[in-house]
């Protein structure tokens, strides 16, 4: 892989032509990811988390501003951004290992080589033994599992979540989160999570980004410092939920 990559969002402002008016959803945003480093976005349901990591991915384009990656501009997808959804959206007629094929079969590689990524790939989420199984016959956290090879398969930079343990059950979360973390940790890509969960922020991210509702501006920056594996009942840990909780507080409707 090309190492790690900074992210550099700048100015980025985005609004959608919705009913005849335009829609504001992002308000210059700018934000610098630096290359390796774990940031995660927590803010309102709406507020234009979801917009802001596929600007990011290179799926739309922003009104205004730019983001860079890796000092370039983001002008469409590519392969070294990886985006991982809520759902796994893996397609039903094919395999585990015919799922996470899919990159390496579209980018050309020779088989061997890809059945290669493939088996690595499915070996670092702990799948190996399910190479052969339908998505069917997966729980929701291994079907995440899945997704998750499927996107590390292409070695990617940077690794875009936008809320992927959503959905799941909070064990499966929990051991899902220790894995993305081991995952993180030992491929070195650069991470931008986007949650509703602040203890899964607090507990992956060296960065919290709090953003205020639609239209989505910064409104805090919080630096985590905390040594990992972080412990949750540790008082410094409770005092920056609390603060993020309060700051998310003030976003609520009376
Ligand atoms: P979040 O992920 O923070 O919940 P989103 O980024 O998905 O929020 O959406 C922010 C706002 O932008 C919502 O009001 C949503 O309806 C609107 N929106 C998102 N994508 C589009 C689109 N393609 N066209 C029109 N409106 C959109
Ligand atoms: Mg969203």
């Amino acid at each position: 892989m090309v190492g790690a990559q900074a992210v550099d969002i700048v100015h980025v402002t985005q609004a959608f032509r919705s009913g005849g008016r335009d829609l504001p959803v992002l308000d210059d945003v700018t934000l610098s990811v630096g290359a390796g480093e774990f940031v995660a976005l927590i803010g309102p349901s709406g507020s234009g988390k979801s917009t802001l990591i596929r600007l990011l991915a290179g799926l739309d384009r922003p009104l205004f501003g730019a983001v860079h990656v890796g000092g370039e501009r983001v002008s469409g997808p590519h392969p070294s951004r990886a985006l991982v959804f809520q759902d796994p959206t893996l397609l039903p007629w094919r395999t585990v290992r015919g799922n996470v094929a899919i990159g390496p079969q579209a980018r050309g590689l020779p088989a061997r080589d890809a059945r290669h990524r493939v088996d690595e790939s499915l070996e670092l989420v702990g799948l190996a033994d399910f190479a052969d199984v339908w998505p069917a016959q997966l729980s929701g956290g291994m079907a995440q599992r899945a997704a998750l090879a499927r996107a590390l398969v292409n070695d990617p930079s940077v690794l875009l979540l936008d809320e992927p343990l959503g959905k799941l059950d909070a064990l499966t979360r929990r051991s899902l989160q220790q894995e993305l973390h081991r995952l993180w940790r030992n491929r070195g890509f650069t991470a931008v999570l986007i949650t509703h969960d602040v203890s899964e922020a607090l507990v992956l991210a060296d960065r919290v980004v709090v953003l205020s509702p639609r239209p989505a501006r910064i409104q805090e920056v919080i630096e985590v410092g905390l040594d990992h594996p972080r412990d949750q009942s540790a008082g410094a840990f409770i005092a920056l939920r609390e603060h993020i909780l309060g700051l998310l507080d003030e976003f609520a409707p009376a």
